[in-house]
């Protein structure tokens, strides 16, 4: 199979060839039509399988689509996206993590010309940058969970548009303890929503997390 076949579009695909990805990996030919279709997800995955791929080129297409539609709809001069909004919304355990896949997601994200709006939040920097960059918010967050929680305090952000949900790393971050600031976020966010859940091991809290979380999910496991 190619990307092509996976049903990205053009965009995607010409970055794609330009970071010259020939073929997508094996967990990128069973997971991103799954995502692309809308399903919930569930998938045991290491770095260096490709992972980041996997949800980040879905999603963008998704962002991309419901920003063009939202734009047509749009009559007046009311925009849909109200002032701190994040539509994509992507938790992970740190802020190494956090920035790589902020950056990842950038890089696809070229040939949509500005259109997409990407940003990572974390712990141990100053909190004012972050509130300044999240402001009129923001298309795509990458968060760690702690400092998400904190702008969400200041009003910095709201997460009542989230479409999107991805946890990465899950494992990692019930064991690093996120699991109280985990359950708060997850309450904040809408009940209709598409929901990925990737994670290296599944022990119990993880199994527990999926179960609560996930609706009808697509298991894949490499
Ligand atoms: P990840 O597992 O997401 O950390 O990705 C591991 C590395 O593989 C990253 O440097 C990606 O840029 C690269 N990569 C991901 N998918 C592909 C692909 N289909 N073809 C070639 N390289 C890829």
């Amino acid at each position: 199979t190619n990307f092509k076949e996976l049903g990205l579009i053009t965009p995607l695909l010409d970055r794609l060839t330009e970071l010259k990805y020939q073929q997508p990996t094996p967990i990128q030919a069973q997971a991103i039509p799954t995502v692309l279709a809308g399903r919930d997800l569930i998938a045991g995955a290491n770095t260096g399988s490709g992972k980041t791929a996997t949800f980040a080129l879905p999603l963008l297409q998704k962002i991309y689509e419901q920003s063009i539609l939202s734009k047509k709809l749009s009559t007046t001069k009311t925009n849909v996206k109200s002032g701190n909004y994040v539509a994509g919304l992507i938790l992970v355990p740190t802020r190494e993590l956090a920035k790589q896949i902020a950056d990842s997601i950038k890089s696809y994200a070229q040939h949509f010309n500005g259109e997409i709006k990407t940003l990572a939040v974390f712990g141990g920097v100053s909190v004012n940058t972050q509130m300044l960059a999240l402001r009129g918010g923001t298309d795509i967050l990458v968060a760690t969970p702690g400092r998400l929680l904190d702008l969400i305090s200041s009003n910095a952000i709201k997460l009542d548009l989230v479409s999107t949900l991805i946890l990465d790393e899950a494992d990692r971050m019930l064991s690093l303890g996120f699991t109280e600031e985990l359950t708060k976020l997850l309450k904040l966010t809408p009940n209709k929503k598409q929901t990925l859940l990737f994670s290296a091991t599944f022990p119990e809290q993880v199994q527990d997390l999926t179960k609560t979380l996930l609706t009808n999910p697509v298991e894949i496991q490499l």
